[in-house]
């Protein structure tokens, strides 16, 4: 989806017109992949603009940046207060929202202590990211030919843009396979996540989705939608899950802050139930929309931005 401009983007602590937001080409990130970033979602609710689950994606932004030794040059409390002002300033009522934290310009070689530490926010309006038709329809996806990281190699708690190359080797795969997505797998070959979305399978009325351990992102989404179902009563099981659960599901979908939640009709060709979004998907689809579009929040997970 093509970016649409607004007015500001908010660079080490001020707000700059969006053509000034440059960095050097010899800046660290450019060249060795360090950043780490978070990406966030403003609803215009029907009780108003609100930013959903702000406090958690910026604990892990600020965990993501921890495992590399690096410290943000702000408190949370500044980043917030940053996120809040970069969409006021753009008169936004609903926009993603995207945080950066980067080794900048300042020296060369792999070392990245000596280059500076900078931090970007940019917003901008963002519709459904796998497609206009894949929340209700379900999407066709396939399971990758590359792995997730093994343990002790490239962190996956770490949402750090260097693991995007691996998400981009997978998603032009799946794309150019004729899929929306792709599904990758651990390094056991067990099931893991999405180039950018956290999977759940539904068996038997039991929903279940890989640990942590299966060397996927800790989604905020996916943490959301667990909530959600226990308190719907479900029967909830993270734990590791075998390749072939996907081909004998009866329903499957994905969590994530761009592609919300969203069914997964088809795994390499093979047809998931009876090729239709499932009835537990459709309520936990229902269950988050609540919240995000009709604004009821039970949890304190929304943020409300304008006083109004
Ligand atoms: N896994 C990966 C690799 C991701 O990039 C994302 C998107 N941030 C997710 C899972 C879903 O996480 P969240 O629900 O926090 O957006």
């Amino acid at each position: 989806m093509p970016i649409k401009k607004v007015e500001k983007i908010w660079m080490n602590g001020k707000l700059v017109n969006w053509d000034d937001a440059t960095i050097h080409v010899l800046s660290h990130v450019i060249h060795y992949g360090s950043s780490w970033f978070e990406g966030i979602r403003c609803y215009e609710t029907a009780k108003g603009s609100a930013i959903f689950q702000l406090d958690r994606h910026i604990r892990r932004l600020f965990d993501s940046v921890k495992i590399y030794r690096t410290e943000i040059p702000y408190t949370p409390k500044e980043i917030e207060e940053a996120i809040l002002a970069t969409i006021r300033a753009n008169k936004m009522r609903s926009c993603y929202i995207r945080p950066v934290v980067y080794r900048g310009y300042g020296d060369v070689g792999v070392n990245p202590l000596p280059c500076p530490v900078d931090v970007t926010i940019a917003v901008w309006e963002w519709g459904s990211y796998l497609g206009p038709e894949a929340l209700s329809q379900g999407i066709d996806v396939c399971i990758s030919t590359w792995n997730r990281p093994a343990p002790n190699t490239l962190p996956a708690m770490a949402k750090a843009g260097g693991n995007y190359i691996l998400s981009q080797l997978m998603k032009v795969e799946a794309i150019q396979g004729g899929y929306k997505e792709a599904i990758a797998l651990d390094v056991d070959g067990n099931l893991s996540e999405g180039s950018g979305e956290n999977l759940f399978v539904v068996k038997n009325g039991i929903i279940y989705t890989p640990p942590l351990t299966s060397s996927l992102l800790p989604g905020v989404t996916r943490y959301s939608v667990l909530q959600l179902a226990e308190e719907a009563g479900h029967k909830v099981r993270e734990t590791s899950l075998p390749r072939e659960m996907v081909y004998i599901a009866d329903e499957l979908f994905f969590t994530g802050t761009a592609a919300e939640v969203t069914p997964i009709r088809s795994v390499d060709n093979i047809k998931v139930g009876d090729g239709k979004p499932g009835p537990i998907t459709m309520s936990m689809q229902k269950a988050f929309f609540d919240v995000v579009k009709n604004g009821n929040d039970t949890h304190d997970w929304l943020k409300f931005i304008y006083n109004d």
